[in-house]
């Protein structure tokens, strides 16, 4: 495994590739590396020759009051991680080889990125099909997976993928959880005990939309409002960001469940927001 810092050299090494007629994939992450990122590699590399991971934590899509500073980073360990899940190429890039000098161009996903995590982190998902766009114009896979724990970006990158033709086949990773349900992330590492044990709620109360749904509710507001309340009762110092029920594919409100439903929440645990959400076909 190689870990390439330069875009000028990734860019070589690519071209190399391609000449032999290799097929790229690609899995962009911010590092912290857990068994959710490694299923992406273990996914990818069933359709593609050279898998390449990108570790960057992207400063433009974090806003002014969120963790950038903070997020937790161990390039070391994520060496040996991604040696062991076979990714052939680490591309980390320094802050300032991604953005050398101050960036004018952007790329905002209109319609699909309003609600859930855009509507409550203003910019997040511009500063994230920016940073997107340049590492496919770097490293040019042929495939790039994303996981669905962040479904909304999926839909936002797919949807870039299709209106600019970017010539990338967008992949989709199921989420990856811990034993007893809760979804990874790098920011569990956050959790004390306690939260530990009060983040279940995002999953509980997932669980629980499905089984009401189930038994035949079909009102969105009945939903969410008895997932705020299940959310509540497992931790009653969670303060919820938002729970919404949105159309997958558009990523809008609906007020009568039927089709392709995203149940989703942001909830804060402690100082620490975390996400989770639940795909249903009605
Ligand atoms: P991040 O490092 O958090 O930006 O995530 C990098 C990629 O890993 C994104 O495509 C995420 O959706 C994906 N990912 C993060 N957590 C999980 C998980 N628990 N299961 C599956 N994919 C995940």
């Amino acid at each position: 495994m190689e870990v390439i810092r330069k875009i000028i050299n990734i860019r070589d090494k690519i071209k190399e590739y391609r000449l032999n007629g290799k097929k790229i994939g690609f899995v962009p992450t911010m590092g912290y590396l857990h068994e959710g990122h490694l299923s992406l590699v273990k996914q990818i590399r069933e359709k593609a020759d050279i898998v390449v991971m990108s570790i960057f934590v992207n400063p433009i899509q974090f806003g002014p009051n969120e963790d950038f500073d903070k997020y937790p980073r161990d390039f070391e360990r994520d060496e040996a991680l991604a040696k062991e899940a076979g990714v052939d190429i680490i591309f980390y890039p320094e802050v300032a080889e991604m953005y050398p000098s101050e960036i004018l161009s952007y790329v905002n996903v209109e319609k699909v990125s309003d609600y859930l995590c855009g509507a409550k982190r203003e910019g997040h998902f511009k500063g994230v099909s920016t940073v997107v766009l340049k590492l496919f114009n770097i490293v040019k896979p042929d495939f790039a997976i994303f996981g669905m724990k962040d479904a909304q970006q999926v839909r936002v990158i797919e949807k870039m993928v299709e209106d600019l033709n970017v010539d990338v086949e967008i992949v989709r990773g199921e989420i990856i959880r811990e034993k007893d349900g809760l979804a990874m992330s790098s920011r569990n590492k956050y959790l004390n005990q306690d939260e530990r044990q009060n983040a279940l709620a995002l999953r509980e109360s997932l669980l629980f939309a499905k089984e009401i749904i189930a038994a035949g509710e079909k009102n969105a507001e009945t939903v969410v409002q008895k997932v705020s309340e299940a959310i509540m009762k497992k931790c009653s110092t969670a303060v919820i960001d938002y729970v919404e029920i949105v159309e997958f594919s558009t990523m809008q409100p609906v007020r009568e469940l039927s089709g392709e439903i995203l149940i989703a929440e942001a909830v804060f645990i402690g100082k620490t927001r975390l996400i989770d959400n639940v795909l249903l076909k009605i």
